[in-house]
């Protein structure tokens, strides 16, 4: 495995709760990065050498600002490449919007603002335009993140395009519960192989704050606190890995067959059915389907 980009997710929690979020994002979500987690993640990201790229997201990373701004610092300093992904929050008036955004200007190569009809009630949201205005009198460069509505594929035209720079909805995580309805469900035997995810020569993983290496959200390659980085991307077999060796052979539909898991008919898309599988898969392979913020479950604490 050869990675060139690590995104890490600052915090599960975000201000907002969005239904397509694939982390569960949530004002009650727990789990955040410390300061002296991102130096040792750094540090390994370092050490592996072919990281070129360090993201910073989450959740909302901007809700941790003097941690995610140390962290920013930090990485830059130590010659990585910085992105952020965020939600604009922040982002009221340009004015404002300049004095979040300055101390990031020359360190930050990449900042991607999400917005669409999940985030806000505008596809371009005010929150984003602010932010795009204020990064670029700082030389920083910004986009946007734009995720379509689920019926957008099947309505917009007869060859299901969807709209110039929106991508389409993932049905993971709690958009696996959410959105499910309004979309058009197709025969579970049709999703033979994952669509997003290089499962077997990654280019890119999250990391969680809880150091868990996600290689898609909610299956872990091993955790960054208790073993290296270097470990973890040298050992990781992907065919005989019992979650990505499956979904490799014949996608979401073989972990259903591999595993002889109960199903329904249709699902909304590959991710669907991954999810729902994993979702009952998750007694048997607890170190890898997890951990229980990524399924949705909220700690009590
Ligand atoms: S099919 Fe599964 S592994 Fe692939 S992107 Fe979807 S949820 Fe992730």
């Amino acid at each position: 495995m050869k990675l060139s980009a690590l995104h890490l997710l600052l915090t599960y929690q975000c201000n907002l709760e969005c239904d397509h979020c694939f982390v569960w994002g949530s004002p009650w979500q727990d789990g955040t990065m410390t300061l002296r987690d991102i130096r040792q993640v750094l540090r390994q990201a370092r050490d592996l050498g072919t990281i070129e790229r360090i993201y910073f997201e989450g959740g909302e990373p901007f809700l941790y600002y003097p941690v995610l701004l140390h962290g920013i610092q930090e990485a830059a300093g130590m010659g990585f490449q910085v992105g952020v992904v965020t939600n604009g929050y922040w982002s009221t008036e340009v004015e404002d919007a300049l004095e979040w955004l300055r101390p990031l200007a020359g360190l930050v190569q990449d900042l991607s603002v999400s917005s669409d009809l999940y985030h806000w009630s505008e596809k371009l949201s005010r929150q984003a335009e602010t932010a795009r205005r204020a990064a670029e009198k700082l030389n920083i460069p910004a986009g946007v993140i734009s995720v379509a509505q689920p019926e957008a594929a099947d309505s917009v035209s007869p060859s299901g395009q969807l709209p110039v720079g929106e991508s389409g909805v993932m049905y993971r995580g709690r958009a696996a519960e959410k959105l499910v309805e309004q979309a058009c469900l197709h025969s579970w035997k049709q999703f033979a192989e994952c669509p997003y995810e290089n499962l077997r020569e990654p280019g890119r993983l999250h990391l969680d704050p809880l150091g868990n290496l996600h290689i898609c959200q909610g299956i872990s390659l091993g955790n960054v606190f208790r073993t290296p980085l270097s470990q973890i991307c040298e050992k990781y077999d992907a065919d005989a890995h019992p979650i990505t060796g499956p979904l490799l052979a014949g996608g979401p539909a073989e972990l259903v067959r591999r595993y002889g898991l109960e199903h329904r008919e249709g699902y909304a898309g590959a991710c669907h059915l991954c999810d729902q599988a994993r979702r009952s898969l998750r007694g048997r392979f607890p170190d890898i389907l997890m951990p229980d913020q990524m399924y949705g479950v909220v700690s009590q604490s």
